[in-house]
């Protein structure tokens, strides 16, 4: 619980990014600590331990985590792309943001059935992350598991992609 705290204090509130109105939540002096990184990569796992063998990550602050969960958890990685970047996409899904819209893929490297625990940094209205399960569906993936280092509560995202697990509220 002091280490969570701790780590929780590492993260940065920086007003008007990247837009006026929006305060940011900023991970990177986090990510920077040794223990804390450690931590919060114990503390995103926790609940799924054993029912999971591949971390998927959101492009692209998601992939930072998914590496450092996916070392911790003695398990293999699958990044999330925004569209575009895959040279052999199999899957993709569409979803509307505040302004626009956005698509992400993946690849089918995974064996099918895999059980994959899929991970993101912020859970903000959630569409992020619907997609994300949508994706792994899809491609015939089993969803072990939706983790968030922190979830921004007052945006209700967890209406819209289902039980997450979060390590910080607010
Ligand atoms: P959602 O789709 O509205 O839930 O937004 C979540 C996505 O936006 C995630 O991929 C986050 O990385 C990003 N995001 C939203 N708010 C923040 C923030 O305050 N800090 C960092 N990332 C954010």
């Amino acid at each position: 619980p002091d280490a969570l705290a701790r780590a929780e204090s590492l993260i940065a509130t920086i007003p008007d990014f990247p837009e006026p109105g929006i305060l940011f939540r900023d991970i990177s002096p986090l990510l920077a600590d040794a223990a804390a990184l450690r931590t919060i990569a114990m503390a995103m796992a926790e609940p799924y331990v054993g029912s999971f063998d591949v971390v998927a990550g959101v492009e692209a602050r998601g992939f930072l985590l998914a590496g450092a969960i996916a070392v911790a958890s003695g398990t293999g990685l699958a990044p999330i792309r925004k569209a575009g970047k895959l040279p052999r996409p199999a899957g993709s899904v569409s979803y509307d943001l505040e302004y626009g819209s956005a698509t992400i893929e993946m690849t089918d490297d995974l064996v099918s059935g895999a059980r994959v625990l899929l991970v993101d940094d912020v859970l903000a209205t959630g569409g992020t992350l619907r997609a994300g399960q949508q994706l792994l569906a899809q491609l015939g993936y089993t969803l072990a598991g939706t983790s968030v280092l922190m979830e921004l509560t007052a945006l209700r995202g967890r209406t819209v992609c289902g039980d997450v697990h979060s390590v910080f509220t607010v």
